[in-house]
């Protein structure tokens, strides 16, 4: 019983994080939830959630993830330069590749950071009914 629970949590934790990888609301895949690019919409299209779920700072934690998935993929790239051009790595195009990506990298993720923030946040606050704006 407790397995089965469990199990369940993780499956609809997993779906969250794909939808949300997706651009789409973690909660119902509805879309769309970005109006620009760095934009997210108040509330989902389809289920109405509040994607800041009614909190003034709510994309704070966004912002953790952000990082993270930007320092990830900077050490990632930076570490499949180097295994595929060792022993003679280009380094002046690695500097210079390097401050690039360190400034496109969180604008190019930060969308996508929010919504996995929010699939985050809904595997451990489940929306409840206040989460929800009233339809249009
Ligand atoms: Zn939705």
């Amino acid at each position: 019983m407790k397995d089965a629970s469990l199990r369940a949590r993780a499956v609809a934790a997993l779906r969250g994080l794909a939808r949300a990888l997706l651009l789409a609301c973690p909660l119902c895949g509805g879309r769309p939830v970005t109006e620009r690019w760095v934009r997210v919409r108040p509330a989902c299209p389809r289920c109405r959630l509040r994607l800041d779920r009614g909190e003034p700072d709510y994309w704070i934690g966004a912002l953790l993830f952000n990082l993270i998935a930007a320092e990830t993929l900077f050490a990632a790239g930076v570490l499949a330069v180097l295994l595929l051009t060792w022993p003679t790595p280009p380094w002046s195009a690695l500097y210079w590749g390097s401050i690039v990506g360190m400034i496109v990298l969180p604008i190019v993720t930060y969308p996508i950071t929010k919504l996995c923030w929010l699939a985050f946040d809904l595997v451990f606050r489940p929306s409840h009914p206040g989460d929800f704006a009233p339809a249009p």
